[in-house]
């Protein structure tokens, strides 16, 4: 995947993106193409921008560039795309794996995103206890997560597949 450097407003180094993600922000006016590959553009019914190598945000962010992102809800079910962590459907609640009633923290290894039945039926147990199984483990977000996390992009503003190809001018 073709990865874009994105730049805070005041041009500092931020972090990389996908070209998916950096058309996005570009669309959504929260970013500028500050270089682009040449002759390449990426097209589709009403778009056609230069592939970009390096956008800058119009706004200052405060990211958390290398260090850990704060925990939020929110930033679970963004961080594992509203999958539930045990059967894969959409999650709109988030689980503590190690319930906190028994010391499990809010933190990223310690929660998954988990729909609404699953959270009930595991209840206060941990996966063993409720004889469930994580599909995926949970992780701590990278800086590119944390960016996303920070410009408070909401999940399914991904752009089709078929636009992150781009194509010869
Ligand atoms: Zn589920």
């Amino acid at each position: 995947m073709r990865e874009t450097l994105v730049l805070n407003a005041g041009f500092e180094p931020l972090s990389t993106v996908s070209l998916r993600r950096a058309v996005v922000l570009v669309m959504q006016d929260k970013a500028v193409v500050e270089q682009s590959h040449p002759g390449l553009r990426v097209r589709a019914a009403r778009v056609d921008l230069p592939v970009p190598q390096v956008i800058r945000l119009r706004r200052y962010v405060r990211v958390p560039f290398r260090q850990r992102a704060a925990w939020s809800r929110r930033g679970v079910l963004v961080r594992d795309r509203h999958r539930c962590a045990y059967c894969g459907r959409r999650a709109t609640t988030v689980d503590h794996v190690v319930p906190r009633s028994r010391g499990g923290g809010d933190t990223w290894l310690n929660t998954v995103a988990a729909c609404a039945e699953d959270n009930h039926r595991k209840a206060d147990r941990t996966p063993a206890q409720a004889g469930m199984r994580l599909l995926t483990q949970p992780f701590e977000p990278t800086p590119a997560d944390a960016l996303v996390l920070a410009l408070g992009l909401r999940d399914g503003e991904a752009l089709p597949e078929w636009l992150a190809l781009p194509t010869s001018a």
